[in-house]
């Protein structure tokens, strides 16, 4: 099974979010699980570290592109992730400060994915299925579905389109379909009058995922489809939900190089030099058997920070020390560091994006909170649970698959979650865990549950391999 994987992210090479650790990992885990030969594409950035390039292997592709200006176009290969990897250097349209939030956004990337195919098809062997993920791939997924009718080379490739979010879509004016070569696509693009990849790789695709269960299902509802829950709806019988894993050579107690101490859940003794070392980071006192809980996430409304903002000092009122990571809303960022000022012997703040702090503080908190108002996966939380700290969820999407209530008589569950979206069910979610945590043997069982499970992305990559061979059958 020859797998050709389109991101705008991987890990290491880009990230902004879940999408990035996804790509990152999933190609190395189908080559480890199933032998199948998974290559990813994504663009070069000007952020992406030069030594991760590998080898310059084309010096000029040969693109069909005509949205004006000349846009010279080379391709590094690497291997770094253990999979390969293939990066298009397209400086025109990648060669800024950021990943994304530019006005041609949907240009970029659509010229992303024509090099894509067009390297694919330089490469000299086609695959059997392409992978995209979310819209910036969609155009892939389009113009494959329109290709295989007249070029040879892509006759029996199939496609799977994975959803990681289905709020960002990529919108823009249909107008600009013929310029980005897709003259006879409207109705493919096309929804309410605006054009999207999104909407293109759910109508083009032979197959769509998203990336856990619940959220399968979510998003053929009007409340969590944006729009486009009607077509989910009319394509559900080629719809599957699987649960993203983890990267367990990154997200790791027991090697984490990133950490003050490491430990397993054998032996939970590192953990405590890790909280330690963790409070020593924010100024805070080494009052160790107070409850730290943490935040790490992009401060936007989809996270809950609403419902964070508002239980602040409830959360402070149960003893707890509160820690946050993240980066987002200017007014989530002000309202933090006027929650640090507030009362600065118990919060510790760091606005920004840093990948070492995200793991000092999964080893070192005790509490993880992740109230989201909607969640395709999540993968903080599961990260959480390795690292032996108690995720306290709202019940949606992947955070209902994946976090289950500790039920004291039983022994069993790995967190705490509420359903209703409001800062009483919250406060009263977190005070159950914070009430567990004083009682040690039942601390102790939730970490053990949690640590013990097996969020593996060799499980999910035996799922996507399904995926495929059920695509490629069609
Ligand atoms: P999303 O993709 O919606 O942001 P996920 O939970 O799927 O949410 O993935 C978020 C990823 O980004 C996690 O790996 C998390 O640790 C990381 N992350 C988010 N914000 C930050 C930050 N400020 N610093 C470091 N890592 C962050």
């Amino acid at each position: 099974m020859r797998v050709a994987i389109l991101s705008s992210e991987a890990v290491p090479y880009a990230k902004t979010g879940g999408l990035g650790d996804v790509a990152g990992a999933l190609p190395k885990a189908l080559r480890e699980t199933n032998g199948a030969d998974a290559a990813l594409i994504l663009p070069l950035y000007e952020t992406t570290d030069r030594n991760l390039l590998g080898s310059l292997i084309i010096d000029n592709l040969e693109v069909e592109w005509h949205a004006g200006g000349s846009t010279p176009t080379r391709v590094f290969y690497s291997t770094t992730t253990g999979a390969p990897a293939f990066l298009i250097d397209a400086p025109r349209y990648f060669a800024r400060p950021g990943i994304y939030g530019y006005r041609d956004d949907y240009e970029r990337f659509a010229f992303f994915c024509r090099a894509a195919l067009a390297l694919l098809k330089r490469l000299g062997n086609p695959p059997d299925v392409v992978h995209g993920n979310d819209w910036h791939s969609g155009f892939a997924i389009a113009e494959l579905a329109a290709r295989r009718h007249y070029d040879s080379f892509y006759s029996n490739t199939r496609t799977v389109f994975s959803i990681h979010n289905l709020a960002y879509q990529g919108a823009f004016d249909p107008a600009e379909l013929p310029r980005l070569g897709f003259a006879n696509e409207w109705q493919t693009f096309e929804t309410d009058g605006t054009a999207s990849g999104m909407k293109a790789g759910l109508a083009a695709a032979d197959v769509i995922s998203t990336v856990s269960r619940r959220y399968a299902l979510e998003i053929q509802m009007p409340e969590h489809g944006y729009g486009l829950d009607w077509l989910l709806r009319l394509r559900r019988d080629r719809l599957v939900g699987i649960t993203n894993g983890i990267d367990y050579d990154v997200w790791n107690p027991a090697t984490d190089p990133h950490t003050a101490a490491r430990y397993d859940a054998n032996d939970l003794g590192g953990k405590g030099i890790c909280k330690l070392d963790l409070l020593r980071q924010f100024n805070l006192p080494e009052e160790s058997a107070r409850p730290i809980v943490a935040s790490i996430s992009r401060l936007i409304p989809q996270k809950g920070y609403d419902l964070i903002r508002e239980a602040a000092v409830s959360i402070l009122e149960s003893g707890a020390f509160f820690i946050a990571l993240g980066s987002g809303a200017r007014e989530n960022e002000d309202f933090l560091q006027a929650l640090r000022d507030y009362a600065p012997h118990r919060v510790g703040v760091y606005l920004g994006f840093n990948e070492q702090l995200a793991h000092k503080i999964e080893a070192g908190a005790d509490i993880f909170l992740m109230p989201s108002l909607y969640e395709p996966c999540g993968l903080n939380q599961m990260y959480s649970t390795r690292y032996g700290t108690v995720p306290v969820v709202r019940a949606t999407g992947g955070l209902d698959d994946t976090v289950q209530n500790f039920d004291r008589a039983r022994g069993d569950g790995n967190g705490f979650k509420f359903e209703r979206y409001s800062t009483g069910a919250m406060v009263e979610s977190l005070y159950e865990a914070v009430y567990c945590y004083h009682d040690r043997e039942a601390w102790r069982k939730i970490q053990w549950n949690g640590m013990r499970e097996d969020n593996s992305w060799q499980r999910a990559a035996r799922r996507y391999t399904e995926l495929y061979h059920a695509a490629a059958r069609m």
